[in-house]
C-alpha cells in the first residue's frame, strides 16, 4: 500500500520542493498552505503527473478546526497517515526595542503553535499503528540566535524542545521525530532580506552560496526513509558550512 506523507506550507519554498521529493520517493502527499492557491495547484497537478495521489488544502496551521479538516480529508481520501513534515513558516524580524505584539504573537502561533496544531492528532493515530515519523522545520536561528529574530529563534527553539520531547515520548511505538535547521536557503522568505544583509550573509557562508529548497529536501527525504532508522531526536543543520 501506498504510504502517505502530511506536508503543512507546502505551497512554495521548502514545503513545495519536500511535496515534490516525497513524491517522487513514491508518498502520496497531502499538503495545505495559508493563501497561495495557484501555486498550490500547480504543485498539485505535478504530483499527479508523477503518479502518485495528491491532496492541497488551504488550512492555515493556526486555526485548529481547519487543520483538523484538513487531517480527516486526507484519512479519508489517501488513508492513514505515515509521515508528517512540518514547513509551514514566517518571520516578522525587528529589534526587540521596536517588536510589536502581533509580531511576536503571530510567529508564535505559526511557527510553534502550528506544529503543535498538525502533529498532536497526527501523533495519536501513528501511536494506534505503532509506526510513523514526524520531521520539523527549524532553524540555525532557533540553535544559534539571531539579531532581530527573538520572535522567530524563540519560535524554533520551541519546535527544537517539541521535537526531542516528542522523540522520547513515542521512540517505543516505533516512531522517530527529528527536526531539520536549515540555514539560508533561497527561498521567498530570504527574499525579504535586504541586499546588505544578504551579502553580509553571503560571506559568513564557506561554500559562498545560498542553500537550495530542494538541498533541504534531500535531508528530509532521508529522514523519514528506513536509512534512517536509528536516527531519532536530532537536529540536522543543512546551512552550507554557516554555523561551523
Ligand atoms: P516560504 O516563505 O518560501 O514559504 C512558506 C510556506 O508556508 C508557504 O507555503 C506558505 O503558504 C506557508 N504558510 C505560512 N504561514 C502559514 C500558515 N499560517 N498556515 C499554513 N501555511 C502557511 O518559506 P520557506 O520555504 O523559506 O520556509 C519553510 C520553513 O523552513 C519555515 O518553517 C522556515 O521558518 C524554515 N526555514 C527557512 C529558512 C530559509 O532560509 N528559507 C531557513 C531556516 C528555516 P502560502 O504560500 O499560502 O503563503
Amino acid at each position: 500500500m501506498t504510504k502517505v506523507a502530511l506536508v503543512s506550507g507546502g505551497s512554495r519554498g521548502i514545503g513545495s520542493a519536500v511535496v515534490q521529493r516525497l513524491a517522487q520517493d513514491g508518498f502520496d502527499v497531502s499538503f495545505c498552505y495559508r493563501s497561495d492557491s495557484v501555486a498550490a495547484d500547480v504543485l498539485g497537478k505535478e504530483v499527479t503527473a508523477l503518479g502518485v495521489r495528491a491532496l492541497t488544502a488551504r488550512a492555515d496551521v493556526t486555526d485548529v478546526d481547519a487543520v483538523d479538516e484538513w487531517l480527516a480529508r486526507t484519512k479519508e481520501e489517501l488513508g492513514p497517515i505515515d509521515v508528517v513534515v512540518t514547513s509551514a513558516g514566517i518571520t516578522r524580524d525587528k529589534p526587540l526595542a521596536l517588536m510589536e505584539t502581533e509580531d511576536w504573537g503571530q510567529v508564535l502561533r505559526t511557527n510553534l503553535d502550528g506544529v503543535f496544531n498538525v502533529c498532536r492528532p497526527v501523533v495519536f493515530d501513528m501511536m494506534k499503528r505503532r509506526t510513523g515519523t514526524l520531521v520539523t522545520l527549524s532553524s540555525v536561528s532557533g540553535v544559534y540566535g539571531n539579531p532581530t529574530q527573538t520572535n522567530y529563534s524563540a519560535s524554533k527553539s520551541g519546535v527544537i524542545g517539541f521535537t526531542k520531547a516528542l522523540a522520547k515520548e513515542v521512540g517505543r511505538f516505533g516512531i522517530r521525530a527529528n527536526a531539520v535547521a536549515p540555514g539560508m536557503i533561497d527561498t521567498d522568505m530570504l527574499a525579504e532580506l535586504a541586499a546588505p544583509a544578504r551579502k553580509k550573509l553571503l560571506d559568513a557562508i564557506p561554500l559562498r552560496r545560498f542553500g537550495r529548497a530542494d538541498e533541504v529536501a534531500d535531508l528530509v527525504s532521508f529522514l523519514v526513509s528506513d536509512r534512517a532508522a536509528y536516527i531519532t531526536g536530532s537536529v540536522v543543520e543543512v546551512t552550507g558550512g554557516l554555523v561551523v
